[in-house]
């Protein structure tokens, strides 16, 4: 076991000691003066890449104008900001938070809270699935059911059914009198970037029809144009009765919401839930600014070239070094490369070579690019990649022959 260091921080991450100081579009720059290329998006989150001039100015111009004033008092620009994401969305109601682990909080108390204000208060288990991840909040981490994340947590908060993704024979076993809602991610992302097959989304809304259960999408990190659509589900053509979103909606600022249907939302009354900064005056500056831009006609068949891109020039790759990486995995621009060799050596080859990219579950390498990526800069991208495993290809091939 880990004993804590003597450094102030809580010991929780593990750090890469690469320290940047800016950041430009795809590009993060080291305090040495050393040029990455970005392919981590900041875990998803920098979807329009950093210090978009336009993100930059509704900031500083928000920053200039007003802070934040709490939810006791009418914020206009979160009525507007509500009002957009229903223009494009299922959802007719939202709530705003900070964080992905809130909006997935928020969406298990809306589904529990439309139970209870139907009389069933005893319905208030939610079915999800094995390699979740739905955050690191107590409610948010029973619904993961991950060991190593509840362990030394105490009892774990009851109500979270887990079964694996494609049994439907288990699904509907899971299925009982205390059954208030089924939660998934379109794609799994920490999971190991799966993309859960179009047809299974469609039978869970169809199940839930059947059944009068509560259909959540957790597209924390699927959602706000990452997979070439606004929301993962669209692929499907199915809507969620509630669906959590954050990483991207913020473009790098701290921001979530929770959206839901009128019906669905029907036990959100005054009171019932609550909080101090969602939704404040420099999040929704920073908001709406991400909307523009991600809302202009051209943009999301911009990510679908560059996701194509991106999948033409893995799957090169993944042929010619079939013992290093096995397939290319995900949709869109939330890609994973799934790996032979221990992920973790390939992303810190790849570091060698100046790029950036994040772990996912099931040995998988994964790939986020900021959504405005430049076609040279995916090119860039692709190639240092292929060097890296060519590199990689070579050292085992001599170590094999040694
Ligand atoms: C990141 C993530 C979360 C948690 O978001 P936080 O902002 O870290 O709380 C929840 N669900 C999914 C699918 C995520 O990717």
């Amino acid at each position: 076991m880990n004993i804590p260091t003597a450094q102030p921080l809580y010991d929780t991450f593990t750090r890469i000691s690469l320290r940047f100081k800016q950041g430009r579009g795809a590009w993060l720059i080291t305090d040495k003066g050393d040029r990455y290329l970005d392919f981590t998006s900041g875990i998803a989150v920098n979807a329009l890449g950093h210090a978009h001039p336009h993100l930059v100015e509704a900031l500083k111009d928000q920053a200039d104008r007003l802070w934040h004033v709490s939810n006791l008092f009418d914020n206009p620009l979160q009525t507007k900001m509500a009002e957009r994401l229903r223009s494009v969305s299922f959802a007719d109601k939202v709530f705003f938070a900070n964080s992905g682990a809130e909006a997935i909080e928020c969406a298990i108390k809306t589904a529990r809270r439309y139970y209870y204000m139907n009389n069933q208060p005893e319905c208030f288990r939610i079915i999800t699935f094995q390699g979740a991840f739905h955050g690191r909040t107590l409610a948010t981490l029973a619904a993961g059911g991950q060991k190593k994340h509840l362990e030394g947590f105490g009892p774990k908060v009851q109500g979270f059914t887990q079964i694996p993704v494609a049994d439907a024979t288990a699904l509907l076993s899971a299925i009982n009198q205390e059954t208030a809602a089924i939660m998934i991610e379109p794609i799994q992302g920490e999971g190991g970037v799966r993309l859960v097959p179009v047809e299974i989304l469609r039978f869970l809304r169809r199940i839930c029809n059947e059944k009068g259960l509560l259909l959540i999408f957790d597209e924390v990190q699927s959602g706000i144009g990452r997979t070439g659509k606004l929301f993962a589900h669209e692929w499907a053509g199915v809507s969620p009765d509630i669906m959590g979103i954050a990483k991207g909606i913020g473009g790098g600022f701290p921001l979530g919401a929770c959206l839901a249907t009128k019906d669905a939302a029907k036990g959100m009354l005054p009171g019932s839930h609550g909080t101090t900064f969602g939704g404040n005056p420099l999040a929704m500056a920073v908001g709406h600014a991400v909307l523009d831009i991600i809302l202009e006609p051209e943009f999301l068949s911009h990510v679908n070239r560059m996701a194509q891109m991106l999948k033409q020039g893995l799957s090169a790759i993944v042929d010619q070094y079939p013992h290093i990486v096995s397939s290319v995995e995900g949709l869109g621009l939330l890609t994973g490369l799934k790996c032979i060799m221990p992920n973790t050596e390939i992303i810190s080859a790849l570091r060698d070579e100046k790029l950036l990219a994040v772990e996912a579950g099931a040995n998988v390498v994964r790939i986020l690019p900021p959504l405005n990526i430049l076609e040279d800069e995916m090119c860039e991208g692709l190639h240092r990649i292929e060097k890296t495993i060519a590199r990689l290809a070579k050292k085992k091939c001599m170590k094999n022959s040694v």
